[in-house]
């Protein structure tokens, strides 16, 4: 499995990433730890960083770029790897799409931690006092002030890939904001529908997840685990299409996307998965930096606001159901 977490400093990236590191047998590529390791040890890079990385901003994409690429052609990353922290940017992200089409490898997704901003301030300021606590030494770029810079810098330059990986099918967005054990679990419950890649029971729950969007989140995501265990009885392409009919209805479209409704009864789950993990948004715009609510207009996820939409926003809902096999 190859995966990328995705999400601003403290939204629990590294945590998620060692469970889901024994979770999956994979290995954890953290750009962070290893420039921390590369300035610890006063290495060329370490040198190059070491002022950048204290100031909040980002070290050049050549560096990370060469950094990530001598990484994965180590053996212990064959079996799979979870990148956190890379990439950053969105030349980093071309750059990665190049080095694992050089190396016939793909990546089975993106996981988009969405956290509320207001909170991440008090997140790192827990981190720093369990480091206290434990003796370790504390990152010098974890104060608020330079908590801000990494901020700004993540919504200048890193949230683009939200889109970008969006646009790709591979966006899988977690509300953050929920307890750590339940983000695992709704990380595990959308990859396992990745892993069963157009599996039936990931299917059900997916479909069922695009039937009501924007349920990405703590309420949604039980609701959608409840209503995939109900639906068990049925196939999985019969619930799609089903989803795809009554996202189609809604929406009143003209032909395009009934036609498009109709083909989405031949989609298998892992799309479906994705689109609804890009659905599943709008809550999550909303909590993430204050421009949520134009976000979730404009992606006219399935909120109540979002079903009173022009069609054209929910045109794309639908488009993002059916589109590709
Ligand atoms: P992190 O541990 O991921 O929060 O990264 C700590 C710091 O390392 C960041 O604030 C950046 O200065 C630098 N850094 C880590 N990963 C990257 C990257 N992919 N691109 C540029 N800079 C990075």
């Amino acid at each position: 499995m190859r995966l990328i977490l995705l999400g601003p400093p403290g939204a629990g990236k590294g945590t998620q990433a060692k469970i889901l590191v024994e979770r999956y047998g994979i290995v954890p590529l953290s750009t962070g730890d290893m420039l921390r390791a590369a300035v610890a040890a006063a290495t060329p890079i370490g040198l190059k960083a070491k002022d950048i990385m204290a100031s909040g901003g980002l070290v050049p994409d050549e560096v990370v770029i060469g950094i990530i690429a001598d990484r994965i052609e180590q053996p212990d990353a064959a079996r799979g790897f979870i990148l956190d922290g890379f990439p950053r940017t969105v030349p980093q992200a071309e750059a990665l799409d190049g080095l694992l089409k050089e190396r016939g490898l793909k990546l089975d997704g993106v996981v988009e931690l969405r956290v509320n901003e207001s909170a991440l301030l008090q997140r790192v300021e827990a981190r720093v006092a369990q480091m206290q606590a434990r003796g370790e030494t504390v990152r010098i770029d974890d104060t608020p002030e330079v908590l801000s810079k990494r901020l700004a810098a993540y919504r200048a330059q890193t949230e683009p890939l939200v889109h970008y990986y969006s646009e790709r099918r591979m966006l899988m967005t977690i509300d953050g904001m929920m307890p750590i054990d339940e983000v695992t679990r709704e990380i595990e419950r959308v990859l396992s529908a990745v892993v069963a890649a157009g599996g039936k029971a990931a299917g059900k729950a997916s479909a069922r997840r695009t039937a009501k969007p924007g349920t990405v989140g703590r309420t949604p995501a039980k609701r959608a685990s409840k209503s995939a265990s109900k639906s068990s009885a049925k196939p999985a392409r019969k619930t799609v299409r089903k989803a795809a009919k009554k996202a189609a209805a809604k929406a009143k479209p003209a032909g395009k996307a009934r036609k498009a409704a109709k083909k989405a009864g031949k989609r298998t789950g892992r799309v479906a998965a994705k689109a609804g993990a890009a659905k599943g948004r709008a809550k999550a715009d909303r909590d993430t930096s204050g421009r949520g609510r134009k976000a979730a207009q404009g992606r006219g996820a399935g909120t109540k606001k979002a079903a009173k939409k022009p069609v054209r926003a929910r045109g794309k809902a639908v488009r993002q159901l059916t589109k590709r096999r």
